[in-house]
């Protein structure tokens, strides 16, 4: 058990703009998410709390690489690792 989630591909979401690597989310503390790199955890990772993967992307902003052009699916997880997808306002 690694101790992180992997973000499915029906999600979109930048990869880390230092490294390429599609982030992944872990599990921070005790009720606290964050999304982080999956090679390097000193690459960017986002504030402890619910999972928020645009703050992900606001902070990896690609500078060469296509912009899918997916609905903006949000992923939440709870603590039993089920997941559901939305729409955030
Ligand atoms: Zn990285």
């Amino acid at each position: 058990m690694r101790g992180y989630i992997i973000i499915p591909k029906s999600v979109p979401c930048h990869n880390c703009k230092y490294c390429g690597s599609r982030p992944v989310i872990a599990l921070s503390g005790k009720d606290g998410y964050v999304v982080k790199c999956s090679m390097n955890s000193n690459h960017y990772r986002t504030p402890v709390g619910l999972i928020d993967i645009d703050d992900w992307n606001a902070h990896n902003t690609p500078t060469n690489e296509f912009e899918p052009e997916n609905d903006q699916m949000v992923a939440c997880y709870d603590s039993k690792l089920n997941y559901t997808f939305f729409l955030p306002a």
